[in-house]
């Protein structure tokens, strides 16, 4: 199917696919679903985790991975603190994605390979930024890896977020944003805590925010939802699975605000939401692109998210390739 991609079996000797990545002639997975001896997670959401003999992660990450999954063996790594495993020599740095989260740079037999994870380039209030890193072979991400995704400036959307949720309580009616669980949805709390406004916390993103605060984020004006009578002049922040409970139905004057990159593409928003503000956790195509750039890679593999973002990269000389499902 894409054609124009010329195979370099040197490279495609060294990682294999299957539901994860697994460097070939070693025990490391990256990121694998299925339950394997040892294994890197890149960050904590669910997407990219499995229940692991050994994991090797970010301190972050290990705190989330133990609150969602279960307590495991666990390798931590600092950012930029090299590491022998096996042949190998790795090194975990900053992805930009949620807090936590990094990319993982692996040596073996000279040839340099770096897994993403998931992307962000704009920097948050709740993430480490993100570093770049050359390599050989680029593992990465395309979420948003199609044209159609491009975001706006975050602060001219973080500013018109506040117009509306501003004309909501103005109007005496409850502004319910929803945000995922983890990452985006302390985001969203530290953004609007700080500017000031009281927020109200679903359970989970109340749970997971506690985290951030030992890792030294600190967050102003929050407490946890505990009923539809406590929300006057308040913003309630929820994850999309509860918007059709009874919990979230029986508040009274709502206006429900969508957080979402896929605010650029609405056919792909299927959750039942007054209006859908365009701010992502993921790099847009273009930065997509200006990641590559920095990494310089001679040859990628795209694991999830747009398969059609490999006839991209070919098109710009990259030797690219879908491994994804
Ligand atoms: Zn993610
Ligand atoms: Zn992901």
């Amino acid at each position: 199917m894409y054609h124009k991609v010329r195979k370099d079996e040197k490279y495609d000797s060294m990682i294999e696919y299957k539901n994860g990545i697994h460097i070939s002639g070693t025990n490391l997975w990256l990121d694998s679903r299925d339950p394997q001896d040892m294994c890197f997670i890149s960050h904590a959401h669910i997407d990219h985790l499995g229940s692991h003999s050994t994991i090797i992660t970010s301190r972050p990450t290990a705190q989330f991975y133990e609150q969602r999954m279960r307590r495991t063996n666990t390798i931590v790594l600092d950012y930029n603190q090299p590491y022998t495993l096996e042949k190998m020599e790795i090194e975990l740095f900053p992805a930009g994605h949620m807090l936590g989260s990094a990319q993982i740079l692996i040596k073996k037999d000279s040839t340099r390979i770096i897994y993403s994870g998931d992307i962000k380039l704009k920097k948050g209030l709740t993430a480490e930024e993100i570093e770049f890193k050359k390599a050989d072979i680029l593992i990465m991400e395309a979420t948003y890896g199609n044209p159609k995704y491009l975001f706006p400036d975050r602060m001219v959307v973080i500013n018109q977020l506040c117009d509306e949720i501003d004309e909501i309580l103005h109007a005496g009616s409850v502004p319910v944003l929803v945000a995922y669980s983890l990452g985006k949805g302390q985001e969203i709390s530290k953004i609007l805590g700080d500017k000031g406004y009281t927020l109200v916390l679903h359970n989970t993103i109340f749970d997971l925010l506690q985290t951030y605060e030992t890792n030294g984020i600190s967050f102003l004006n929050y407490e946890k939802y505990t009923s539809a009578t406590m929300l006057a002049e308040k913003v309630v922040i929820v994850p999309p699975y509860v918007i059709t409970s009874n919990k979230i139905k029986n508040i009274q004057r709502k206006k429900t605000i969508l957080l979402s990159g896929w605010a650029c593409d609405t056919d792909k928003i299927k959750d039942p939401v007054d209006r859908v503000f365009p701010l992502s956790d993921h790099a847009d195509f273009n930065e997509l692109l200006e990641y590559v750039r920095q990494v310089n890679p001679k040859r990628i593999y795209v694991t999830h998210g747009d398969p059609h973002f490999v006839d991209y990269l070919s098109r710009i000389g990259y030797e690219a390739s879908f491994l994804g499902s």
